[in-house]
């Protein structure tokens, strides 16, 4: 176990032991499967994590509605500052967190400790918004009455997040839904329990010190069928689901089979658009993170590139030499010179090895890399292939890696139909000196994603705006902006004080 190695000793200051508990819903107790969570840049054993049974999931859907009913009567601004105090605890573990998520999940450091910095910025934005929860008042067309739109939160609601963000995810759902007023059970990545742990414990000690019950944020560890039991669960009246399409879509139907809510935040197929008048400097610097950082697992991370045919050869082969450079500073995602890391399990390097065998068989050719690196732990060479067409099933399916296909374009509009022609519709960017062309992008015939950028990569987002994207991305929202409303019910109050009732669209009945 290299729990017990003092190079790790910052799995300790995180309060994780050989074997943890991974069910909370105010006091920990745990009865299902152990799971043993592998770092994927050696193979190893880290610790062990004991996740739920079917009843351990009913006492933390139990509790959290209970809890709910306390929590949700506190005023928001006072939720706000539990939530303050949150960033504050995650602020005193960030190297420590950042480096657990880093030795888990196989992240390098910077990323990880960026990972935690989200959440914390997250906080940060909902403290804001605790004390800034719109709801208007709209004119009534009747003498004497007043229409206002008043929100209030849902209630209990389930979080499912996915392997390659296991903090963020979970704070963007977390920190909105805690000043909403909802309380939660989280339902992480069996591949990334120890995060979850480490995080819950960090929340934990907010709560308790404020004593507040631990079950407004309750944790589930589990695989496919505690996610399952879940989704079915009428106590949660939103789903959150981050994961795959494949199964973001049965989680869809099954939550719409009960009239629940849900918000998706699927699979992305994500591309960059080089225009003839692109900056290749800029652009090649940004191609490097976007397609081969976080070694291809971010749902951001670039897969598809549509070069002017002017720039193909030249960016082809930029791109090629800056990959590279790279190689070299493939390694340990806690050393400090690692600029990428492994992928995430031994099944990916599977699906990693299979698709550039199938790219192959359909007449792609490798401009770079292709193959597994032969070292302990799970690493690949980033990968740039050539050759396929735009509409090949492979180019338009997500392959969770760090390959990228170039494809040529002779212009602008056709560089536009290839990017919308996916079923994915997450993140989308134009590299372009010329404004027409950025009014063109943004406008309703350039990209149809919900991330629709310019001279920067298609990752990188910012806590600010709303995230997520469209058609099979599955359409939610998270973060940002006005997606507050996801974790929220909207009444449409009208209150007459006129004395005397009166009819909308001036209705008058016969005495
Ligand atoms: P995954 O779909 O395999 O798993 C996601 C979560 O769903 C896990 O917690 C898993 O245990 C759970 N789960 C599995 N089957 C379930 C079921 N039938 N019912 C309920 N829950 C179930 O995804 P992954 O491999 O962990 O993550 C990678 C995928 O996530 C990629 O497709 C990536 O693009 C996507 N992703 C999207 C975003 C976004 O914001 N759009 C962010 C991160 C990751």
């Amino acid at each position: 176990y290299l729990i017990d190695d003092p190079k790790y000793s910052f799995l300790k200051d995180l309060g994780l032991e050989k074997k943890n508990v991974g069910v909370f819903n105010g006091k920990w107790n745990a009865n299902g499967q152990v799971i043993q969570s592998i770092s994927p840049a050696n193979g190893k054993v880290i610790a062990e994590v004991q996740g739920a049974s079917a009843s351990d999931y009913e006492a933390c859907a139990a509790a959290a509605q209970d809890a709910w009913h306390s929590w949700a009567d506190l005023p928001a601004p006072a939720r706000g500052e539990i939530v303050r105090q949150i960033g504050d605890a995650l602020r005193e573990k960030l190297q420590p967190l950042g480096q657990l998520v880093s030795l888990e999940m196989g992240k390098i450091l910077p990323e990880a400790v960026g990972e935690v910095v989200e959440y914390i910025h997250v906080c940060d934005l909902a403290l804001g918004l605790s004390r800034s929860l719109p709801g208007t008042v709209f004119p009534s067309e009747r003498p004497g009455h007043m229409l206002i739109e008043k929100w209030n939160p849902l209630g209990a609601i389930g979080i499912i997040t996915a392997f390659n963000f296991p903090v963020a995810v979970f704070g963007w759902n977390s920190a909105i839904a805690m000043i909403c007023g909802d309380t939660s059970v989280w339902k992480p990545s069996d591949t990334t329990p120890l995060v979850a742990v480490a995080v819950t414990k960090i929340v934990e000690s907010v709560l308790k010190r404020n004593d507040i019950p631990g079950a407004v944020a309750a944790l589930c560890v589990g695989g496919k069928d505690i996610g399952q039991q879940l989704v079915q669960d009428p106590r949660m009246k939103l789903v959150s689901f981050t994961g795959s399409t494949a199964v973001g879509q049965q989680v869809g139907v099954e939550v719409q089979k009960r009239f629940g809510r849900h918000l998706l935040e699927l699979g992305g197929n994500n591309a960059i658009v080089v225009n003839e008048d692109a900056n290749v400097d800029l652009l090649v610097s940004a191609a490097l993170f976007a397609c081969a950082g976080t070694a291809g697992q971010r749902c951001t991370t670039t897969r598809r590139m549509f070069i002017h045919k002017k720039l193909y050869k030249e960016v082809v082969s930029r791109l090629a030499k800056s990959f590279a450079g790279v190689v070299s500073k493939i390694g340990d995602p806690l050393e400090a010179n690692s600029l990428i890391g492994p992928l995430h399990t031994a099944a990916a390097v599977e699906a990693y090895k299979k698709t550039v065998a199938e790219a192959l068989k359909q007449g792609g050719k490798i401009e770079f890399g292709g193959k597994v690196i032969e070292r302990e732990g799970y690493f690949v060479e980033p990968t740039i292939i050539t050759g396929l067409a735009h509409d090949s099933p492979l180019v338009k399916t997500e392959c969770f890696a760090p390959i990228v296909y170039c494809i040529e374009i002779p212009d602008l509009d056709t560089g536009i139909k290839y990017n919308n022609e996916v079923d994915q519709g997450l993140s989308s960017s134009l590299f372009t000196e010329n404004m027409g062309n950025v009014f063109k992008w943004i406008g309703p015939h350039g990209s149809d994603c919900g991330i629709v950028n310019v001279n920067i990569p298609t990752n990188g987002a910012e806590v600010g705006g709303a995230f997520g994207g469209e058609k099979a991305t599955g359409g939610g929202r998270e973060c940002g902006s006005d997606a507050w409303k996801a974790y929220m019910r909207r009444s449409t109050v009208t209150i007459n004080c006129s004395g005397a009732i009166k009819l909308a669209q001036n209705i008058q009945f016969g005495d």
